[in-house]
């Protein structure tokens, strides 16, 4: 991912905001990118000005950081240093059509971790539907094994030292214009679109010691 560093900007997507219809509604994903990232992106712009140190760290690296940064900085960096990666790597998970999943080595870990991927995918949605308020549900690499933890606001697993794998934004601007308040409609819609070759990167990229 380009971008890592300050200051940080509001890359394009990597698809136009109409490619995820009918499954993600253009005018969600237009807001979604260019409204509440954008804010995001801002935010965390305004929050690392005139923190040279801090600057130097990657977008990872702050997030990783975070429980150890001074008081003054740490809310603003972990809502939105988590804010901009987040929001990036959900994005970046999307693809339509997308192929039927999982697949390849990360459909081998899944089936060894959950059973099979139909009984992963059961236990992602009752995650998503979980998360009480705004948050994310994950699928981590955590010690070697696949896990699914579900996050409240713009947390992130780095910050627990877990590798990300899969995510789905479950704030209510993420499907609200659309799905309304059925949250589990957005999720069925939204496994339409998971990109598994981009899942399966992100795990591979995790397995790496
Ligand atoms: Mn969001």
């Amino acid at each position: 991912m380009e971008n890592q560093y300050y200051p940080y900007v509001n890359l394009p997507l990597p698809y136009p905001y109409h490619a995820m219809e009918p499954w993600i509604d253009e005018k969600t994903m237009m807001l979604h990118h260019d409204r509440h990232l954008q804010t995001y992106v801002d935010n965390l712009n305004r929050v690392l000005e005139g923190q040279p140190e801090l600057q130097r760290l990657s977008l990872e690296q702050l997030i990783r950081c975070g429980p150890d940064l001074p008081e003054s900085v740490r809310d603003g960096v972990r809502n939105n240093a988590g804010g901009v990666y987040n929001h990036r790597f959900y994005f970046k998970l999307l693809q339509n059509p997308a192929e039927e999943g999982p697949v390849g080595k990360l459909g081998q870990a899944i089936q060894r971790d959950f059973g099979s991927g139909l009984r992963f995918r059961e236990q992602f949605k009752k995650a998503a539907l979980s998360v009480f308020g705004s948050g994310y549900a994950w699928l981590v690499l955590d010690r070697g094994r696949l896990k699914i933890v579900t996050m409240p606001n713009q947390s992130c697993p780095l910050e627990m030292g877990m590798a990300p794998v899969l995510t789905v934004d479950v704030w209510e601007h993420a499907y609200y214009l659309k799905h309304y308040n059925v949250r589990a409609a957005y999720l069925d819609d939204w496994f339409r679109v998971v990109s598994w070759e981009q899942a399966e990167q992100n795990f591979l990229a995790g397995m790496l010691p």
